[in-house]
């Protein structure tokens, strides 16, 4: 089915963009797995190339285009590719807003540069092992000290947490009979702050996870995002946007999914025939192919609806629940198709099918994802 989400321009760059990850991406992702994190001379080439933070304006390093198809393009072809990777989608979808939108002047100065370039490598810590899901547990705190504020405390499950310079921090600060929260950009080096090893995961094995430790960590005031006490309300503003990028990355991990299970029901014979000749394999695969589709043209509407203001909290935690219970699915039945082969590492199956789990948890785990929608319902 055609689609009718990009232009010509979209897919120039949806060319260069694979010919970029094909080249300084995919031949590398084995030793990466083995590092548990990236290299820094990747992002310093993703940024020469303009794929980081290329909302900001030119003189600040990006290329003004405001346009969520690209960053849209970019996790189709992340998917594609296979690398399982969080990085582009951490730095264009979800940390650009934040250093765009919540920042002074002088911030932006100071930091997008770093961040166009890929000198800068950034991380938004808010999960504590205490509080994942329900982050009005939060419970790092940040105390005001003359022209600093003081963080204690701990994060996990940091998405560039071992490597990141910039680590935009959700503390409690106390406001509003307890309950205000502030986002603090710590920048490395700032005494106080440590990090742990890359954690060891079940997928993704190549992008960075680690947690960070806050001990009387004193970071400068102006290093605040926004008015203090309201970060909730930023966090909120961004999280639809980061939900959709999971969604697109889902279809098109379920879409190559499906690619790969063609291919190897076409090529293997049992019974005296290709298997993709069993009704019930067929079946499947057509099951397959019209869940990708109808997930498809959803997710590409939410997309439309972003870029023209309109996406809602609930749309986009529907897209997110919805595309990546269907990536999971579609996965797990691609890899039954390959039946023993399905479970050897050396199949790409294999580790497309491990690396697409967490989809369903992070950003929100879709049990929420399920309550968001519900309340607006019912509201
Ligand atoms: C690889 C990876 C990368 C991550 N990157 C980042 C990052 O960069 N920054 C960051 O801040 N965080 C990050 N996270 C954290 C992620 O957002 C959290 O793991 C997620 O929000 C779930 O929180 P939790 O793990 O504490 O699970 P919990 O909150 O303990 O929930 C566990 C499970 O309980 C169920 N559950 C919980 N509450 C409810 C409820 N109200 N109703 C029904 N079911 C419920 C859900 O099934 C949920 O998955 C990352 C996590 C992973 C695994």
């Amino acid at each position: 089915m055609r689609r009718h989400l990009y232009s010509a321009e979209h897919e120039t760059f949806r060319a260069a963009f694979r010919e970029f990850l094909e080249h300084e991406a995919v031949p590398y992702v084995e030793d990466w797995e083995s590092a548990g994190t990236l290299p820094r001379e990747f992002w310093r080439k993703a940024g020469q190339a303009g794929y980081l933070g290329f909302e900001a304006d030119p003189e600040l390093g990006g290329l003004g285009i405001t346009d969520f198809r690209y960053n849209a393009v970019i996790q189709e072809e992340v998917a594609a590719s296979g690398i399982a990777n969080d990085g582009f989608s951490l730095h264009n979808d979800i940390v650009t807003p934040y250093l765009l939108e919540f920042t002074n002047e002088e911030q932006r100065r100071r930091w997008l540069p770093g961040f166009t370039a890929g000198d800068t490598v950034t991380a938004i810590a808010m999960t504590e092992p205490q509080a994942g899901s329900d982050l009005a547990a939060v419970a790092t705190s940040g105390r005001r000290e003359g022209g600093a504020i003081v963080l204690n405390g701990s994060k996990t499950f940091i998405t560039n947490g071992s490597i990141a310079d910039l680590v935009i921090v959700l503390v409690r600060t106390g406001e509003d009979d307890g309950r205000g929260m502030t986002l603090v950009v710590v920048e490395e080096g700032t005494p106080g702050m440590t990090r742990g090893k890359p954690l060891k995961k079940a997928g993704r094995r190549g992008q960075d996870t680690a947690e960070i430790f806050f001990d009387d960590c004193a970071v400068p005031v102006e290093n605040i995002l926004g008015e203090p006490g309201r970060a909730f309300s930023l966090v909120k503003r961004n999280l639809a946007r980061e939900r959709l990028s999971i969604a697109v990355h889902a279809v098109e991990s379920a879409h190559t999914g499906l690619q790969l299970a063609l291919e190897h029901t076409a090529m293997r014979s049992t019974f005296g025939r290709p298997i993709n000749r069993h009704q019930a394999v067929s079946h499947t695969l057509a099951e397959m192919h019209t869940a990708v589709q109808v997930a498809r043209s959803h997710v590409d509407a939410c997309v439309v609806e972003l870029d023209e203001g309109r996406l809602t909290a609930e749309d986009a935690a529907g897209a997110k629940f919805w595309a990546t219970d269907l990536e999971g699915t579609v996965l797990d039945q691609a890899l039954q198709l390959f039946g023993g082969y399905g479970f050897m590492d050396e199949y790409e199956i294999s580790r497309r099918w491990r690396d697409a789990r967490v989809q369903r948890i992070y950003g929100g785990a879709n049990e929420i994802m399920k309550d968001i929608v519900g309340r607006g319902l019912t509201r």
